[in-house]
């Protein structure tokens, strides 16, 4: 997945273009759930938050990489499309 760095300036772009609304607003700042998040696969070639981002501070969470089939995986349980 994704993950929002504290460098969010809390804008709210990102959050309407999630296709997984994976994006809410958390205590201090934006923030992704790693669960929803498909980065975008399924629905674009490119991770829709991070393109409009304006201080660029969405980037993908080193500490959670997953391969294309695990996140095919994802969005056919998040969508029920198979
Ligand atoms: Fe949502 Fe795509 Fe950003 Fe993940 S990469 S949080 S699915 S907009
Ligand atoms: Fe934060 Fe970037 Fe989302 Fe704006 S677009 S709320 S700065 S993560």
């Amino acid at each position: 997945s994704l993950i929002i760095t504290d460098e969010c300036i809390n804008c709210d772009v990102c959050e309407p273009e999630c296709p997984n609304e994976a994006i809410s607003q958390g205590d201090e700042i934006y923030e992704i759930d790693p669960d929803k998040c498909t980065e975008c696969v399924g629905h674009y070639d490119e991770p829709q938050c991070q393109q409009v981002c304006p201080v660029d501070c969405i980037p993908f969470d080193e500490n959670n990489r997953e391969s294309k089939e695990q996140l095919i995986f994802k969005y056919e349980k998040l969508t029920g499309n198979t």
